[in-house]
């Protein structure tokens, strides 16, 4: 369905949540995956990990060649390594702004830099982003996380223009709020935890968390030869968030 076998794709943050799940849709599928993260998966059929951190220079290089070299090329780059960030402009000191920005943006830039020569050489290249729900919505305590995403919109729609000569497609996804150990981490920081997750489900107008294999088939769609003629756009998966609101939360 997915049109994905035998594409090689390069995925960051294929340790955890989103990642994961993508790498694992993804091999589902009949793709072959290189995971990239601090701490990968372990190696099954289809997946090879290989430790990378996308603050690294130098080690985002050798991570990207060590891809290309298993499986002789890549065709599809998913940049979805990202890290969060609690406050208003107030709160966040300007090296926690630093520290966001160059996992969430730079290491979207580094990635992509070391893989666009491979992907000029792909039949069927695409880039596949991670952006969020907060690069479109305000919502509160995420002025640096939502400043970070809302940067990533803006380079797919950039990187979307610059690459359309070489007929690679940069598209991104924009997830409400996935039930991963992201948000779980988040939930268990709370004083109270069943509470906490009470609230975030009722500004959900769906009425329910999204799950991260939600994420991972819209990923895996955008980069798959069925949206050949999908470029510079942004799939908003977030229950209806972006675009209306429930007064006093789920009517139901
Ligand atoms: P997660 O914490 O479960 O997974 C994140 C993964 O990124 C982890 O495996 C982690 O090791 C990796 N990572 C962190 N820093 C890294 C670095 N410097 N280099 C390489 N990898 C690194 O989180 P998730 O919920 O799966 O989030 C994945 C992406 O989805 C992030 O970009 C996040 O901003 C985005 N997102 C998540 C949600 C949500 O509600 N969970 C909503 C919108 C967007």
């Amino acid at each position: 369905m997915l049109q994905l076998k035998g594409l090689r794709a390069v995925i960051t943050g294929a340790g955890s949540g989103i990642g994961l799940a993508t790498a694992e849709t993804f091999v589902r599928e009949g793709a072959l995956v290189a995971a990239l993260d601090p701490k990968p998966p372990t190696a099954r059929p289809g997946i090879v990990p290989i430790v990378c951190d996308v603050t690294d220079d130098a080690g985002v290089e050798a991570a990207v060649a060590a891809a290309a070299r298993e499986w002789d090329g890549i065709d599809v780059l998913v940049n979805n390594a990202g890290i969060g960030a609690d406050g208003t402009v107030e709160d966040n000191e300007i090296d926690e702004w630093r520290r966001v920005f160059d996992v969430n943006v730079f290491g979207m830039v580094r990635m992509s830099k070391a893989c666009l020569p491979h992907l000029r050489r792909s039949p069927h290249p695409a880039v596949v982003n991670t952006a969020s729900i907060v690069s479109w919505t305000g919502l509160p305590r995420r002025a640096c996380y939502g400043a970070s995403k809302g940067a990533v919109y803006a380079l797919t729609l950039a990187m979307a223009a610059d690459c359309a000569g070489d007929r690679i497609r940069v598209n991104c996804v924009c997830p409400g709020t996935v039930d991963t150990p992201w948000v779980g981490r988040l939930l268990d920081a709370a004083d109270d935890p069943a509470a906490a997750r009470a609230r975030l489900v009722a500004r959900q107008p769906i009425g329910r968390l999204g799950t991260a294999e939600e994420i991972a088939v819209a990923i895996a769609y955008l980069a798959s030869p069925a949206a050949g003629y999908v470029t510079g756009s942004a799939l908003q998966i977030d229950g209806g968030t972006h675009g209306f609101q429930v007064p006093g939360g789920v009517a139901r």
